[in-house]
C-alpha cells in the first residue's frame, strides 16, 4: 500500500476515524439524491464504497451497488456525453472495477463509446478531465480486446490530430468554445494548459498507460515523445512555479502545485513517461520538479481546499506516489507533512463532515467557505489516505 511506510501508527489510527466517521454518513446518503458522475455524483460514492471494502472498513457492497445501479440508469435514460469526471466514461470505468467481470457488464456504454467516439473524435475536447484523454483512460480499465485496441488507436490519433506542432515537440490549444462563460472571460482567445486535469499533464498521463498496457500501439509513443518534449520545453527552473499553469497569447500565468493544475501534477505525469519510455533525464526532472514545488513553497497556504481537485488530499496523493515509485525521501517527506496538514486541518473543523473549500464567483475568484459538500473530487468523500492515487 502507497501509505504503508509513510504514515506512523498514530496518524495511521487517526486516518481510521476520521473515514469510519465520514463512512457511517455515507450509510445515510440516498443514491436518489446524486447526479451520474464520478466528480460529484454516484459514481464517485460508489467508487468511496470499493475502496472502504477494499481496506476493511466495513461492508458497502449494498450501498455501492445502490450508487453505481443509479448512475447506470442516469447514462441509460438521459443523453449524458462521454467524459471522465462528468461523462458516462467515468461510470464506465467504476462500473468495470466494480464487476471485474472483463467488462461485459459494461458492453451496452462501451457500444456507446464506439458510436459517441468515432463520430465525434476530432470534435471533442482532448483533456484528461472531460475529453478524449480521460475516455480513454477509462477505457484501459477494460479487459484487452482488438475491438478496444482499436479505439484506443482511434483516440490516440484523433489526440495527434487536435495538437499543434512546434520546434519544441506538441502541445493542445483549448479554444474558446470549449471554456465556461467565466473561462471565456477570464481568457478570450483561449489558452494552452500544462496540468494534469487540462492540459499536457493529462494527455502525457494517458499516453503512457496505454503505452504500458498496449505496446503496439506505435502512434502512442511518438505522441508522448514529442508531448513531453514540447512540456519540458516549457520549463523555468528560476521561477517558485517552475512549470507554467496556462499561457495564453499575453502571458504566462503561474500559481499553485495541485493535482488539476501545477508542478506536482506535471511532475507525476514526467515520471509515468520516463517510466515506459526509460527516459532516466526526464526521471529526474520529475523528482527535482516535486521537491522545488514543495521546498519553494512548504505546505502552500494558496490552496486552502482539502480537496482532490485543488487541494491538500491531492497534493499528498501524488507526494505518496511520487515517493513509492522513485523512493524519493523528499518527495516523501513531501507526502507525509501534506497528509498531516489535512489530518489537522480537519480536526479543526467543530462538525466532521464540514470541509473547507473555495467556490468560484462569478468574477472567477475564490470564495473560501466551510461546505458539506460529499463529492469524490471536490468534498469530503476523498478517502485518499488509504487508497492508491485516483488518476
Ligand atoms: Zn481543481
Amino acid at each position: 500500500m502507497v501509505w504503508g511506510s509513510l504514515l506512523t501508527d498514530a496518524q495511521r489510527r487517526e486516518v481510521r476515524a476520521v473515514s469510519m466517521t465520514l463512512l457511517g454518513e455515507l450509510r445515510q446518503v440516498s443514491p436518489d439524491t446524486r447526479s451520474h458522475t464520478l466528480s460529484e455524483g454516484a459514481a464517485g460514492l460508489a467508487l468511496v464504497c470499493e475502496v472502504a471494502d477494499q481496506n476493511n472498513l466495513g461492508s458497502f457492497e449494498t450501498e455501492g451497488d445502490a450508487f453505481l445501479s443509479r448512475a447506470v440508469e442516469d447514462v441509460a435514460e438521459y443523453p449524458i456525453l462521454p467524459g471522465l469526471w462528468q461523462g458516462y466514461s467515468g461510470v464506465c470505468w467504476v462500473l468495470d472495477r466494480f464487476n471485474n467481470d472483463g467488462g461485459e457488464s459494461s458492453g451496452a456504454i462501451v457500444d456507446r463509446y464506439h458510436k459517441d467516439i468515432t463520430a465525434q473524435c476530432e470534435r471533442r475536447a482532448y483533456d484528461l478531465y472531460g475529453g478524449l484523454a480521460g475516455d480513454g483512460l477509462a477505457l484501459l480499465e477494460r479487459t484487452p480486446s482488438p475491438d478496444l485496441e482499436r479505439l484506443l488507436l482511434r483516440i490516440v490519433t484523433a489526440l495527434q490530430a487536435l495538437s499543434t506542432e512546434s520546434e519544441a515537440g506538441r502541445h493542445w490549444v483549448t479554444s474558446p468554445d470549449h471554456l465556461s462563460i467565466a473561462g471565456r472571460k477570464h481568457s478570450p482567445t483561449g489558452f494552452i494548459a500544462t496540468g494534469m486535469a487540462h492540459g499536457s499533464a493529462g494527455i502525457i498521463s494517458f499516453l503512457s498507460q496505454t503505452i504500458k498496457l498496449y505496446p503496439s500501439i506505435t502512434a502512442a509513443k511518438e505522441l508522448l515523445q514529442a508531448s513531453t518534449a514540447w512540456l519540458l520545453s516549457q520549463r523555468n527552473p528560476k521561477n517558485k512555479t517552475r512549470y507554467p499553469h496556462t499561457i495564453t497569447k499575453t502571458e504566462r500565468r503561474e500559481g499553485r502545485s495541485a493535482w488539476c493544475h501545477g508542478d506536482i501534477g506535471v511532475a507525476v505525469a514526467l515520471l509515468m513517461a520516463s517510466q515506459v519510455l526509460g527516459n532516466s533525464s526526464w526521471e529526474a526532472e520529475a523528482v527535482d520538479t516535486a521537491r522545488s514545488a514543495f521546498r519553494n513553497n512548504g505546505i502552500d497556504r494558496r490552496l486552502p481546499d482539502l480537496c482532490l481537485c485543488h487541494g491538500a488530499s491531492g497534493v499528498a496523493q501524488l507526494y505518496a506516489f511520487m515517493a513509492e515509485v522513485t523512493r524519493d525521501k523528499e518527495c516523501a517527506l513531501a507526502a507525509a507533512s501534506w497528509h498531516e496538514h489535512v489530518l489537522r486541518e480537519y480536526a479543526k473543523s467543530a462538525q466532521g463532515l464540514h470541509f473547507y473549500t473555495a467556490s468560484i464567483n462569478d468574477e472567477g475568484e475564490e470564495v473560501p467557505q466551510w461546505t458539506q459538500d460529499r463529492s469524490l473530487l471536490f468534498g469530503s468523500e476523498r478517502w485518499t489516505p488509504l487508497s492508491g492515487p485516483i488518476s
